[in-house]
């Protein structure tokens, strides 16, 4: 008669097996407790055993204990297949496809200013040119007085210094770095000299701080008409094979004569534009003859040497390549700007 309990309790239990959804764990968990749980069909069975005569105990023991083996191994099969399932699912709805590609890390680019820079040493580093960069902070000798400027000549009033200390300064040019290397080495040589100068000075075409270049040839019989072949072809390199120059007598302290270059309107190609006011032409550089008391003061003898020297600013010409209307934005950061290059 309790045997037949037993056998009753695994015949409701094959039957309801197969109706419950193997894909859902509360359904699993459910018939678990139904049968296993402390008030289980079978875990009342297992309580009613102490009730038995001591005689009949072993073989129901033993016929209820394999029911409870019995149906925990058909429960703990469905348990390992609904918690797959539920797994599959989660995987499903968090889909990753790792055989797609990444997200990019954006490259970035080179800064217009820097472009001009290396464009120019590797166009006079060709030519034969020494590239010297010089310092930032130079005295007053090599800033102005060497340079043919002494502390009365007026010209200095044309450029507001940042100074340091007493004859101190932020270079307000690069040609200090002429005198530098004329002090060093003896002639012939040819030599550049790029790197940042700052001014007290600001609007749309001027900043504090800004990059020059110059550049400067010393050997015998050198002429002016050397310089305005290599400023032409330096011109053609930097807007092309069209550029025309043209240079027009001007002054500065260290060369004589002196004279300012410009290039025919890299917009408009000389005919005229707002840009370059109607004239067709566009201040460049700056250029002479190095005067011969600047050889003196260097120790180089103008009796026997010449030479010529130039200059002209980075920015300027990266203004003028891309059209950039504001000298500060070439050192805003601004990555709206920066990222068009
Ligand atoms: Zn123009």
């Amino acid at each position: 008669m309790i045997n037949e309990a037993i056998s009753s309790v695994q015949k409701e239990f094959e039957a309801e097996l197969p109706s419950v959804d193997l894909n859902s764990l509360e359904a699993v968990n459910a018939l678990r407790v139904k049968y296993l749980g402390k008030k289980g069909s079978v875990t009342e069975l297992l309580k009613q055993m102490g009730k038995l005569p001591a005689e009949e105990r072993p073989a129901y023991g033993k016929d209820v204990n394999e029911l409870k083996e019995f149906v925990s191994a058909q429960i703990e099969n469905a348990l390992a297949a609904a918690s797959e399932h539920a797994l599959e699912a989660k995987l499903a709805a968090g889909f990753v496809d790792i055989s797609l590609p990444g997200d990019g890390i954006p490259a970035g680019s080179t800064h217009p200013l820097y472009d001009v820079r290396e464009e120019i040493i590797d166009f006079f580093a060709h030519m034969g040119f020494a590239v010297d960069l010089g310092r930032d902070i130079e005295t007053d000798w090599y800033n102005f007085e060497a340079l043919n400027t002494p502390p009365d000549h007026p010209s200095r009033d044309m450029q507001d210094t940042f100074y340091l200390a007493d004859k101190v300064m932020l270079r307000t040019h690069t040609s200090g770095t002429q005198i530098h290397y004329m002090e060093t080495h003896k002639p012939p040589f040819r030599m550049i000299a790029p790197g940042h100068v700052f001014r007290v000075d600001s609007d749309a075409t001027h900043a504090p701080m800004f990059q020059q270049c110059e550049g400067l040839v010393v050997d015998e019989n050198i002429s002016f008409s050397q310089l305005k072949g290599i400023l032409q072809l330096f011109m053609n390199q930097l807007f092309g094979e069209g550029v025309k120059t043209r240079f027009r007598p001007s002054f500065f302290p260290f060369t004589e004569p002196s004279a300012e270059m410009d290039v025919s309107c890299v917009f408009c190609g000389g005919t005229g534009c707002r840009r370059c006011k109607g004239t067709g032409w566009m201040e460049l550089g700056g250029c002479g003859s190095v005067d011969p008391n600047v050889f003196k003061n260097c120790g180089i003898d103008p009796e026997k040497y010449t030479g010529f020297a130039f200059g002209f600013g980075l920015d300027r010409i990266a203004m003028l390549r891309h059209a950039i209307p504001e000298i500060g934005l070439l050192t805003s950061n601004d990555q709206r700007f920066l990222n068009q290059f």
